[in-house]
């Protein structure tokens, strides 16, 4: 892709900075409730001005941007420091999945609150026996006239606590191949069949959840790409979070790194050659993301779906996030491990990167198997 702006795209970008610096998101409130909250008004302020889904069509209430657009917001964002909207899971995974296989009922219905966060989305796929092996999963789906009624357990449901909907994969038969007998579901979280129960990590933060289902219900209506097409549909779904998410993430990654550099100059320690060294070092892989991420944007545009290129840019991301927070803690010593401190929470926080999202192992089978075209593994040696 060309990286140069032109007139239009250096318009763009005005206009956005311009946005930006008369929408100062503020202080970010320590209390995760709060922050939250916090981070639903900023997507709402977002999408007052039409930037909450810039790399949405138009017809659906985006801007229907370019792909250099959408790299342009994504960088401005990191620049002014912004935070991730409340909604992003929704903007990211199911609005596009909605977009790719819903009924122009369920585009009509679901689309615009996602964008504008008055609805807030999960996502329940991982179980405790299914996470990397998805097509494994137990929660059962069974028909009621044109109802379905949901048994099963979910788990690590992130941001299940302020879901209103869910991206719900279950099993609706039984005597087919495991990932043949799969059905994407739209769940209402609001209902007596759903309990959410909260999982404290690691940072000390209940980010995900327990999901306990005991015969909620759904409506037909609510099937996501026809009964029985649910791996596909998810597929479509994990595709949209690797691309989509790295792209998010890479930008934050960077914010991280102008810091520990800029923490590092005024220690006086840019001249040391072990720091400098692995300066330059993670300087270098955070470009080589951040381009590899706008390959992704441009396998998007020319296909309309994200490739399984993403699946490298998330292996990549996590991977340096995590030398990156280790490298941190190095150079500020104590400093960086008292409780509360920012460093602390990151470097505590990296260690799942390389779980959520699809472990690092399963990326690399990804890559190797469906971008480099190597034989598949032979399953069970
Ligand atoms: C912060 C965070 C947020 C999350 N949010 C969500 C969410 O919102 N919704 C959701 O549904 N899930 C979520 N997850 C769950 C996540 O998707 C799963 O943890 C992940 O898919 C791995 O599944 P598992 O934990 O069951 O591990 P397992 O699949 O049991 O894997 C255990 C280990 O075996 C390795 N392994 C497994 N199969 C293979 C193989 N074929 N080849 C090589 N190695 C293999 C794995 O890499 C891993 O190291 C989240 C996880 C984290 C950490």
């Amino acid at each position: 892709m060309d990286l140069t702006f032109n007139e239009r795209e250096t318009a763009f970008r005005d206009e956005l900075r311009q946005w930006l610096a008369d929408n100062d998101p503020g202080e970010a409130p320590k209390d995760e409730d709060e922050n939250y909250k916090w981070r639903a008004d900023w997507q709402r302020r977002l999408a007052e001005g039409q930037w909450a889904g810039v790399h949405w069509p138009a017809e659906y209430g985006g801007r229907g941007a370019t792909i250099t657009e959408t790299a342009i917001f994504f960088e401005e964002l990191g620049l002014a420091n912004a935070p991730l909207p409340a909604n992003v899971l929704g903007l990211l995974l199911a609005g596009p999945t909605i977009m790719s296989w819903g009924t122009d009922e369920q585009k009509e219905r679901y689309l615009h609150p996602i964008l504008t966060a008055e609805e807030i989305w999960c996502q329940g796929f991982s179980e405790p026996e299914a996470g990397s092996d998805l097509a494994a999963l137990k929660t059962r789906a069974v028909k009621d006239g044109d109802e379905w009624v949901i048994t099963g357990q979910k788990v690590w449901t992130s941001g299940a606590q302020y879901s209103k909907w869910c991206m719900l994969v279950a099993r609706t038969d039984t005597e087919v191949a495991k990932h043949k007998g799969l059905t994407y579901f739209l769940m209402d979280m609001e209902q007596d069949g759903v309990q959410v129960l909260p999982l404290r990590q690691i940072t000390g933060e209940p980010e995900f959840n327990e999901l306990f289902i005991e015969g909620a219900r759904v409506p037909d209506e609510n099937v996501l790409g026809g009964v029985g097409n649910g791996w596909k549909v998810a597929m479509t779904t994990l595709m949209n979070e690797r691309a989509g998410l790295a792209f998010f993430l890479q930008v934050r990654l960077r914010q991280l790194l102008d810091q520990v550099i800029e923490a590092a100059a005024s220690r006086g320690l840019l001249d040391d050659p072990v720091v400098a060294d692995k300066l330059g070092d993670l300087h270098l892989r955070a470009e080589i993301i951040r381009l590899t991420a706008y390959r992704g944007l441009t396998a998007i545009e020319k296909y309309g779906v994200p490739g399984p290129e993403g699946s490298l840019t998330k292996w990549m991301w996590s991977d340096t996030n995590q030398q990156l927070t280790q490298f941190a803690a190095d150079l500020f010593g104590p400093d960086a491990l008292t409780s509360g401190n920012e460093w602390a929470y990151e470097l505590l926080r990296a260690r799942g990167n390389s779980i959520e999202g699809g472990t690092t192992e399963i990326l690399k089978n990804i890559v190797a198997e469906r971008v480099l075209g190597l034989p598949r593994m032979a399953r069970g040696n």
